[in-house]
């Protein structure tokens, strides 16, 4: 390794915008994590949430505050605020679009696919079912960064846990 090169982005600053928050995943995906951390979905408090979970990341800094409403066996509402890198962010903004309408059995199959594709389980990472997680496939050769995607989905394990009672 040679001297650290000089920051070449001291204009933006954005926190988790720039390297070394973002490892060096394909540029369209890097574009598609980053669309969701500045826009992200479902952000926002939910009214009469049947769960209601708060988790950190202290590896990273990262915290996710996610609430689920259900019907039945269904998730039919999904808000979550958060701060911290883009990786924890944009993987609970995925989540949230994922898990919309879909029952407790569905959503635990999703959990396992989404961890599986974190130990590199190419054909987890290849699963049309998680939808725009699938970004996220190349963040499991870098191994403190799949705490951070990873954080929405243990905040969802215990929300399910939490609605079941
Ligand atoms: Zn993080």
């Amino acid at each position: 390794m040679t001297d650290p090169s000089p920051p070449a982005d001291r204009a933006g600053n954005e926190p988790g915008a720039s390297s070394p928050a973002m490892p060096s995943l394909s540029s369209l995906y890097q574009q598609l994590i980053l669309e969701h951390y500045r826009n992200p979905r479902n952000r926002g408090e939910l009214p009469e949430a049947d769960a209601d979970v708060r988790m950190n990341n202290p590896s990273c800094g990262d915290a996710v505050r996610l609430q689920l409403r259900f019907e039945g066996d269904r998730i039919v509402a999904t808000r979550f605020s958060g701060e911290g890198c883009s990786i924890s962010q944009a993987s609970t903004s995925m989540m949230t679009q994922v898990v919309q309408g879909k029952s407790v059995a569905e959503v635990q199959q999703l959990i396992e696919r989404v961890k599986a594709m974190m130990r590199g389980d190419e054909a987890a990472a290849r699963d049309r079912a998680l939808g725009d997680l699938r970004a996220l496939a190349g963040v499991h050769r870098f191994p403190v960064r799949v705490r951070c995607a990873l954080l929405g989905w243990n905040a969802l394990e215990e929300a399910l846990r939490q609605a079941r009672g």
